[in-house]
């Protein structure tokens, strides 16, 4: 018989969900995929029942509704200070993923070259590769994620058509900062290139970090495709409801490939998440707010035991260096080793760059730690108990 696509069918099943399988067999703490243990907020859940009872049921507008839009475009108004319209500017999308396809399969003609910057979320090189571009890999390094300047020059030719900014960084928990993302815009001015820019922790950020949407930044109005997801700013990951903000032919380019892909997205949910959208600031100030605390336990909860653990600046993440605890081999065998014997879940740290990485960066695995307290504070328990007695 003849082949399924060859490209795809290189790729396993995601980490996430061949992790969060071995977590639900050996009924271990997931700290890996990230999800909250939480069920969102009452009165948007009020809302999905209120539109699934009394509004249409049937396909809303290809756009996504017009509250939903109109809320998009507002909340980058409050927030950030960008000028929108809706009409033109706004797409509703089935979760970020989907706007990220729709963004990829939209911009990118076969043989452009696309920069993104590892360690990445899994879904960008699969993407890029299935939409024919290019990838164009550079690093950032732990312990400080610097952008390396020169070599991201370097990487830059008369044949980029985009870079994928993701800020904050799912998974190294990196809030990119004014210098670069200034250094970044000047680069895709010059190479008369765009940014896909995935924000969808831009809520989560710690320390007095501020998240800056590239899109802000002179020059970058016409060239930036900004992302976000009602999965990360109201903690119901499973909603799969997104939002594209962008130069009127970005979303137009977006557009064709999204009524293609999936059309459009459950009206009764974008009825709540506009609700959502229109919540007072301090609801977003809070969530941020919350989850540093949860940074904070679940940080010095792993530094008690002995993991090195690398400064999460936003996002649901943190990064640990598990070296110092003995030799437990390579990071996906450590992962299996805390699920079985210690009961806690994580995610080994090779799987976020193209080829895995074969030096000595193999001994760090991420946990989220966007959970209730007391499943932290049960998963560290876990691991001194496990760690205690090695
Ligand atoms: N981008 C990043 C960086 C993510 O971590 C995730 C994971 N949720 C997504 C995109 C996907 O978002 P959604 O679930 O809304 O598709
Ligand atoms: N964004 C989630 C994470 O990084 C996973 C989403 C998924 O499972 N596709 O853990």
């Amino acid at each position: 018989m003849k082949q399924t696509n060859q490209l795809l069918g290189e790729y396993g099943t995601t980490i996430f969900t061949t992790m969060s399988a071995l977590a639900v067999e050996f009924n271990a703490i997931n700290l890996g995929q990230g999800f909250p243990d939480s069920n969102g907020p009452d009165d948007i859940l009020d809302e999905a029942v209120r539109a699934i009872k009394y509004e249409s049921n049937q396909y809303p507008s290809m756009m996504g509704i017009k509250e939903l839009r109109e809320a998009t475009a507002k909340h980058s108004k409050n927030f950030y200070d960008i000028d929108l319209d809706w009409e033109n500017q706004t797409m509703i999308t089935a979760g970020a993923t989907e706007a990220i396809a729709s963004s990829l399969f939209g911009l990118i003609n076969p043989g452009d070259e696309v920069i993104m910057i590892e360690p990445l979320y899994d879904c960008y090189l699969p993407m890029v590769r299935r939409a024919g571009g290019i990838p164009k890999l550079v690093r950032i390094e732990p312990p400080n994620w610097q952008l390396p300047y020169e070599e991201l020059e370097a990487t830059f030719s008369p044949k980029t058509k985009l870079i994928i900014l993701n800020s904050p960084t799912n998974p190294a928990a990196k809030v990119y900062k004014l210098p670069e993302l200034e250094f970044i815009a000047s680069l895709i001015e010059k190479y008369d290139a765009y940014a896909i820019c995935d924000e969808v922790y831009e809520h989560l950020t710690y320390d007095g970090a501020r998240h800056i949407p590239l899109i802000t930044l002179p020059g970058m109005y016409e060239r930036c495709v900004r992302i976000s997801s009602a999965g990360k700013t109201f903690s119901m990951t499973g909603w799969k409801i997104g939002y594209s903000i962008g130069a009127p032919k970005l979303i137009e380019a977006a557009s064709k490939a999204h009524q293609f892909l999936t059309f459009t997205a459950p009206p009764n949910l974008q009825y709540a998440v506009a609700r959502g959208l229109k919540k007072e600031k301090d609801y977003f100030f809070n969530l941020g707010k919350d989850m540093e605390l949860k940074r904070d336990l679940l940080t010095e909860g792993l530094e008690s035991i002995g993991f090195n653990v690398l400064r999460s600046e936003g996002t649901y993440f943190l990064v640990a260096d598990y070296s110092p605890l003995g030799d437990f081999g390579l990071d996906t065998e450590f992962c299996k080793t805390l699920i079985m014997d210690a009961g806690v879940g994580a995610v080994p740290f090779s799987a976020f760059y193209q080829q895995g990485r074969n030096d000595d960066l193999n001994n760090f695995v991420r946990f989220c730690y966007c959970k209730k307290n007391n499943t932290l504070e049960l998963a560290i328990n876990r691991l001194e108990k496990y760690f205690g007695a090695t």
